[in-house]
């Protein structure tokens, strides 16, 4: 086997294009510098449209878990109760945050592989008029779950002024989000998902209302205040020095996504999602989430009769390739298949192909090219390229 060739198919980190590696070469420059502002001027209104707002978005220096705390200390005062729709392990984290902050938290606990019904949200909330903030995922990285997030904000509008707050790291980027459109008061993602970027820029962006509550809110924070980084922002410059090689990353990042267009992105995820779903059902081997929960961006299998983790060594003994397992209850039952960002119709036809041959070498039951020819078919009658 190569030695020096790793194919990257795990839900995050994930791969990165050549010219992202070479922009992010690039020699350092001062960070109150012009070059600095003109490359974050250059960056503002691209990430605008990937989130689907006006409002500015904010650019932390930190994993996406940053982003998810600042969320927290920004949005939820001291004394006021939050609820946290846990569809997996992300959800969880959330959790584990406001806990951390010794914030009264609800749990809405929902089977791990399921979306939450916007009509549970409703009924939660209409028993607990005490929130004020609803914390979810969109993906749920954990499950490969993408939850129903435009449908769950106007339900919670229909019964309640809590603000929404949303995990978007493992799929904005890769999947449409309508932030203004869908009323969503707090949108945050990472830059190294559907990003295709190493892991160290987290993102935020807050609607009008939750602004105001922020304003508002006495909770203290100095590194992640969100005003301080809006302030910055507005002036095209961060409050603290940013990570300014994967800003060099980011601006080319968002070229490339412009370039091929935002809905030509979201089309290319959900066509690999199609031929990987359709790969699995044809082998006969069990998916953990129904068609309609399913996330663009990562596929979650479930298999009954190979086991996973021996599966996943094999790949990566094989083909030099990564294939993430479950977690927690899931770690042994369950693995993962990340296809977002920089990845192509052409890399799940190579890993769909080298998957049959990891299921057969685990002992599973499969005739070989079932798959693949599945996921040729999706491609020849949905992909128009
Ligand atoms: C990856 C991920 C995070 C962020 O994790 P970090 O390790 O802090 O970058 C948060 N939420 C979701 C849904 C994720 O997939």
């Amino acid at each position: 086997m190569l030695t020096d060739q790793q194919i990257l198919r795990i839900p995050g980190p994930t791969p990165i294009p050549p010219s992202v590696n070479r922009a992010m070469s690039q020699p350092m420059i001062g960070h109150r510098g012009e070059s600095t502002s003109d490359m974050i001027s250059d960056i503002r209104p691209k990430l605008k449209r990937v989130f689907g707002t006006e409002q500015e978005v904010m650019i932390l220096t930190g994993s996406g878990t940053s982003a998810l705390e600042t969320a927290v200390v920004n949005v939820v005062a001291p004394g006021e109760t939050a609820a946290v729709i846990v569809t997996g392990s992300f959800g969880e984290r959330f959790a584990k945050i406001c806990e951390a902050y010794n914030i009264e938290t609800h749990i809405i606990e929902v089977t791990w592989g399921e979306a939450l019904e916007p009509s549970a949200i409703k009924e939660f909330l209409q028993e607990h008029p005490e929130v004020k903030a609803v914390f979810s995922t969109y993906c749920e990285t954990s499950t490969g779950v993408l939850n129903p997030i435009a449908e769950l904000a106007s339900a919670i509008k229909e019964v309640s002024e809590a603000l929404l707050i949303v995990d978007g790291v493992s799929c904005i980027g890769g999947v449409e989000t309508k932030m203004d459109e869908w009323g969503l008061d707090v949108v945050v993602t990472g830059s190294q998902k559907a990003f295709m970027l190493p892991a160290g820029l987290a993102f935020i962006a807050a609607s009008e209302r939750a602004w105001k509550k922020i304003g508002a809110n006495p909770r203290p924070r100095f590194y992640l205040d969100m005003k301080k980084h809006r302030d910055n922002i507005i002036k095209d410059t961060t409050p603290f020095t940013p990570a300014i090689s994967l800003l060099f990353g980011l601006q080319q990042v968002l070229r490339l996504m412009e370039e091929e267009g935002l809905e030509e992105v979201y089309a290319r995820h959900r066509l690999m999602m199609e031929m990987t779903r359709s790969a699995f059902n044809a082998l006969g081997v069990p998916l953990l989430t129904s068609g309609e929960d399913a996330s663009p961006t990562v596929t979650s299998v479930q298999p009954t009769d190979f086991e996973a983790p021996v599966f996943r060594k094999i790949m990566k003994q094989e083909f030099g390739m990564d294939i993430a397992g479950g977690q927690q209850h899931m770690a042994k039952t369950v693995f993962r298949i990340g296809h977002m960002g920089y990845c192509s119709p052409a890399d799940m036809l190579q890993a769909i192909a080298a998957m049959e041959i990891g299921i057969a070498k685990a002992g599973g039951a499969v005739e070989l090219g079932k798959g693949v020819r599945a996921a040729q078919e999706i491609y020849l009658n949905e992909g128009k390229r």
